[in-house]
């Protein structure tokens, strides 16, 4: 409850400082000036996006990276209960361009591609009328197709699951790299390597998401409009690159609230909570995300 009360207080502190700058503004340009001021001021909505990666029911093997099944349907029925109505990177980009948002968005992603994501997670979606962002590592999409094996601990989903879950209207399927969620030859995710020229890692960037891309369009009959850093790791190049490949959003691993707004550049970098093991629903919402009772 104490961290709750801080940020409120840390809300009326910002806020107070809103107003002062608002105010010095509104001495320097005239009273016209603060309508459009405050228009601007008022526009934006904060959209909390929380990270799973797997869902298994073997407790031993629960922790940062894997949850159970039940914990997930008690994070949706919280949300649920209050008030929380869960969005797609589509709806923010409707937003973008103009359109609603539902009063609380919150945004679920499941990050790797698990084939557990569509044995726990999608059903618990469908019994709760939830959506979410699924973002495989394409290679893997692409092996569990060709080899099937339907195991809840290490398989994932095929581009057939991929499909289905996508064309329920309840999952949207994004992009999280071809074959770059390693660490590889000294490269962590999408990162540039210092041998590496810029037009050298702009080829690699490119070519790897780009396949990627193909990969899902054609598995699952939509390209990306997002692409989700593994790891949340890139160099100074990368945002730029990933933009200029055509994105409208990208996710970080940074735990903070981002906050929308109709300038489509406030969808790069979205902040994102990792959800472990271990808190309950209310703990983690309320005290690790920070978001309202
Ligand atoms: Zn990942």
């Amino acid at each position: 409850m104490g961290v709750i009360k801080k940020g409120k207080a840390y809300g009326l502190v910002r806020l107070n400082l809103k107003l002062l700058g608002v105010a010095l503004l509104c001495l320097a340009l005239g009273a016209g000036a603060l309508t459009a001021l405050g228009a601007a001021e008022g526009e934006g909505v904060d959209v909390p996006v929380v990270m799973y990666h797997a869902l298994l029911k073997d407790g031993a093997r629960q922790g940062q990276y894997v949850v159970s099944p039940a914990q997930f349907e008690s994070d949706l029925r919280y949300l649920q209960e209050h008030g929380y109505t869960t969005v797609l990177v589509k709806d923010l980009i409707a937003y973008t361009k103009g359109e609603g948002l539902p009063e609380k968005p919150v945004l679920i992603t499941f990050d790797d591609g698990y084939y557990n994501n569509y044995l726990y997670g999608f059903p618990l979606a469908e019994k709760y009328g939830c959506k979410f962002v699924l973002s495989p590592i394409g290679r893997y999409s692409d092996l569990y197709t060709d080899t099937p094996d339907e195991n809840a601990y290490y398989s994932h989903a095929t581009w057939a699951q991929l499909r289905e879950m996508a064309a329920s209207g309840l999952v949207e399927v994004q992009n999280h790299s071809y074959d770059l969620h390693q660490s590889r030859g000294g490269r962590l995710g999408v990162k540039k390597l210092a041998r590496e020229s810029d037009q050298e890692y702009r080829r690699m960037l490119a070519q790897d998401l780009t396949r990627a891309q193909s990969a899902i369009e054609a598995g699952v009959g939509e390209a990306p409009t997002a692409f989700v850093y593994p790891f949340g790791a890139f160099s100074k190049a990368t945002p730029d690159i990933v933009k200029g490949l055509g994105f409208a959003c990208t996710m970080s691993c940074e735990e903070r609230v981002s906050r929308i707004t109709r300038d489509p550049e406030s969808l790069y970098g979205l902040g994102r909570f990792l959800r472990p093991a271990g808190p309950s629903s209310q703990e983690f919402f309320e005290k690790r995300m920070g978001l309202g009772p």
